[in-house]
């Protein structure tokens, strides 16, 4: 196994089994038929200090018709409006600039960019997203960033004052032709903007189970600063902040551009270095953490079980499905899962098999625990189900160690 930045040889250190893309939901016809599994192991490059997947399924299987929709929950809605305000804000956009989004999902950041004036359009996959997005009057065109969406983009709009990718930099195996494309469409001074997973909280809080097929890359700074100096580019800020248990907003400019680099870069690179990033031991205990807290949850829910309770889980994310696979926790543990997002109501889980429904079955079987499978939203959740743990169900948030709240 290669690196497939540098090419260097890879260091395989942890191994979740081999499971089903974590959002392949299964329609009740498709609970007929095999699942398909791919191995699910994250792997370290000495060189480059990237950690990568070993596998990487075809992204037209994965992203052309997605069940994901960014705006289903307010905290995300809060969060890209904040974001495209701070950025129109610091870099002086205005009704003259252009934003690009590169996998715009429903339009969740380009929304707020187009409040503030500003000339945007944005780049998804999938087919049934792209649309929902140019219903709520948000320009997309509906394809994979490429060279081709480039030039489209320039005849139609010009160069870029702003790139950005949320969430999606992770998702593409070849981010070397992706850099360039983004080079290509960005204004001389033009920003790009990603906001990825950040590995070390990942580490820190255990949050293992952002680790699924689509996600490919799981960063660190250090890992980014190299890989972007090595296509001419650099970064010159950085932020961290909540999303998914905890991101790193990362602000690049090419390296020609005279822009000062901010202070925040070295200290996370400082804080990095300490930690020990660039040695594979960090990864390896990493591992053997993961290991020790499958051991944990998987006994907590047995001894739920063994009392002859009942439980449900509440947020059918894809990271869920990783959580459920890894532990075999499937539906002779976990009644049916809750979700908000109507696109996979009606659904069972990969791999597991758990129903999932709307929030109404809660009145009509209500359990005596909830997992809460989305704990990135554990917060939004609780104010939504108040009155469920006022008739005595209890929550448990399952990572790092199951905890009741
Ligand atoms: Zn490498």
């Amino acid at each position: 196994m290669e690196c497939r930045i540098c090419r260097s040889s890879l260091i395989k250190f942890l191994s979740l089994g081999s499971m089903p893309l974590a959002n392949s939901f299964l329609s009740k016809e498709g609970m007929d038929k095999e699942e398909k599994t791919f191995p699910l192991e994250a792997c370290f490059c000495n060189k480059c200090k990237l950690v990568q997947l070993s596998y990487v399924v075809d992204p037209e299987i994965m992203f052309r018709n997605y069940v994901y929709v960014s705006s289903t929950t307010k905290t995300f809605q809060q969060h890209f409006r904040k974001m495209a305000e701070e950025i129109a804000k610091e870099f002086g956009l205005d009704k003259n600039s252009l934003a690009v989004d590169i996998g715009s999902n429903d339009g969740i950041l380009l929304k707020p960019f187009k409040e503030i004036g500003m000339q945007t359009i944005g780049i998804e996959p999938a087919a049934n997203i792209a649309k929902i997005a140019e219903q709520n009057g948000i320009e997309t065109i509906n394809d994979f960033f490429s060279g081709s969406v480039v030039k489209e983009i320039i005849e139609k709009k010009g160069n870029a004052d702003v790139i950005t990718a949320t969430n999606v930099f992770a998702h593409i195996s070849d981010i070397n032709s992706m850099v360039e494309n983004v080079k290509a469409l960005l204004k001389k001074d033009g920003i790009f903007v990603i906001e990825v997973q950040y590995l070390m909280d990942t580490i820190e809080k255990m949050n293992f189970d952002n680790i699924y097929h689509e996600h490919l890359y799981y960063y660190t700074l250090t890992s980014l600063a190299n890989f972007f100096k090595k296509h001419s580019m650099e970064v010159f800020d950085v932020k961290r902040v909540d999303s998914h248990g905890g991101s790193l907003r990362v602000f690049i400019k090419r390296a020609e551009d005279k822009r000062k680099i901010k202070g925040s870069i070295n200290k996370l690179l400082d804080y990095e270095k300490k930690m020990g990033v660039e040695s594979i031991d960090l990864y390896k205990k990493f591992a053997d953490n993961v290991y020790s807290v499958k051991e944990n949850l998987v006994s907590y829910i047995k001894d739920i079980k063994k009392r002859g309770k009942t439980i449900a889980a509440y947020g059918a994310p894809a990271k869920g499905n990783t959580l459920l696979n890894f532990c075999s926790i499937g539906a002779d543990c976990i009644e049916y899962v809750v979700e908000d997002n109507e696109l996979k109501i009606g659904l069972y889980t990969p791999g597991t098999r758990i129903p999932v429904v709307s929030s109404k079955m809660l009145d009509e079987e209500m359990p005596d625990y909830i997992l809460i499978l989305a704990w990135n939203f554990a917060k939004e959740i609780l104010e939504k189900t108040k009155k469920y743990a006022d008739q005595g169900v209890k929550f448990i948030i399952p990572l790092p160690e199951p905890k009741i709240v």
